[in-house]
């Protein structure tokens, strides 16, 4: 085993870990990524925003990294709710009034090579935390397998950016305080060359489903379905043989993709739960969905996790420092930043 002392230890490298490490690099001497997936693995989860999340890139200075990424932005949509069809226009607030969608295996590494370009973040990868490091009650470090061999590193600070799923967050003791379990499944595939209007987006809403068409790069497009499970019971079919069935028999998007080609196979998840858990305590702060997060059924997930990312970047920048900076008080910070969403998505996924 070999030791090494880094100033912050970030374990996962995507959106909210990425985008944390880009902003605390200013503030820090070294900063190590950590993340265990492959920047070229399908990672179904999307990543949609509106105006409110390209505002959040703009905070933390990452709007052109991510307008770079090539996907369109667009400025309304059609909506079928039910029978009826309604072509929209967004308002125009601002230079931020629109909305877009960036494929995660462009939009990830893209965060990754913007932080690297500091020039003081290393990543690891594929790399897994396995154990984290404490003393006197605070995290000192985090045991990492990398390249097959485990290495011992300590940090002043350990940062969790490591999902919804995060095994660490209970290393540290951050237990959720707050949970709502999820009747709706996620699900989406890229498609290439549909013949539809790269300016706008498309939403289906009907009896428990949701299915919407973004543009999300050059002829390309996503195609995501939220499901409720009582439909799911209902039909007895595989989520995704429902995903299939209803893209098809849609009357906007059947003929479109039929002109069309699939190019992912149908990912998403299931069963999920929205949490809060607090964001930071001795040695150690959670962004992104580690930390809180919200069904994908109102697409503001990545915006949640820009604004976590955002909290602890201010924080630290007025202690002008990572050791020994005070992050007392941040989880009240962020739940009032995301009150409006966090009430706005708990409605749609448990109404009453
Ligand atoms: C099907 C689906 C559709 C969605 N659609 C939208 C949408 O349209 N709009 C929107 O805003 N949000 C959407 N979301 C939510 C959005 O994807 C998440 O909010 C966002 O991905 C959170 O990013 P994150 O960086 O916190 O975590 P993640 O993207 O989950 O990244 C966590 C990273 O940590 C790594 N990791 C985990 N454990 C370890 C370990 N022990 N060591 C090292 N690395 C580790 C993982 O490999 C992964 O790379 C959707 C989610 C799903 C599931």
């Amino acid at each position: 085993m070999s030791t090494d002392h880094w100033d912050v230890v970030v374990v996962g490298g995507r959106i909210a870990g990425a985008s944390t490490a880009w902003a605390l690099a200013p503030y820090a001497e070294r900063i190590l990524v950590v993340d265990a997936s492959r920047a070229t693995a399908f990672w179904p989860q999307q990543s949609t925003w509106d105006r409110t999340g390209n505002l959040a890139w703009a905070e933390l200075d990452l709007l052109d990294t991510v307008l770079a990424c090539g996907a369109p932005r667009t400025y309304g949509d059609t909506q079928r709710i039910g029978d009826e069809v309604v072509e929209r226009v967004y308002p125009l607030e601002d230079g931020y009034s629109y909305r877009m969608s960036v494929a995660r295996e462009v939009l990830d590494p893209a965060l990754l090579a913007a932080a690297q370009s500091r020039g003081n973040v290393t990543v690891w990868r594929p790399a897994q935390v396995r154990d984290v490091t404490t003393d006197a009650g605070r995290v000192r470090g985090v045991t990492v397998r990398h390249a097959g061999v485990d290495r011992e590193v300590t940090c002043d600070l350990l940062v969790l950016a490591d999902g919804r799923l995060s095994r660490n967050v209970q290393r540290v003791g951050a237990t959720a305080y707050q949970v709502i379990e999820s009747p709706w499944f996620a699900l989406l595939a890229y498609y290439e060359n549909l013949p539809l209007p790269t300016d706008r987006s498309y939403f289906s809403l009907q009896d428990r489903s949701v299915l919407i068409c973004t543009p999300c790069g050059d002829k390309q497009w996503c195609i995501a379905l939220d499901l409720h499970q009582s439909l799911i019971d209902a039909t007895g079919r595989h989520p995704a043989r429902s995903y299939d069935r209803m893209v098809r028999d849609d009357p906007h998007l059947g003929p479109a993709v039929a002109a069309g080609r699939r190019t992912t196979t149908v990912g998403g998840a299931g069963r999920m739960r929205m949490l809060r858990r607090p964001m930071s305590g001795p040695g150690w702060c959670l962004v992104g969905d580690a930390g809180y997060h919200l069904d994908p059924v109102t697409a503001q997930g990545t915006r949640a996790a820009l604004v976590t990312a955002r909290i602890l970047r201010d924080r630290i920048a007025a202690a002008g420092r990572i050791a020994g900076a005070d992050l007392t008080g941040l989880t009240a910070e962020r739940d009032a930043a995301l009150a409006e969403d966090w009430a706005y998505t708990a409605q749609i996924v448990a109404p009453g």
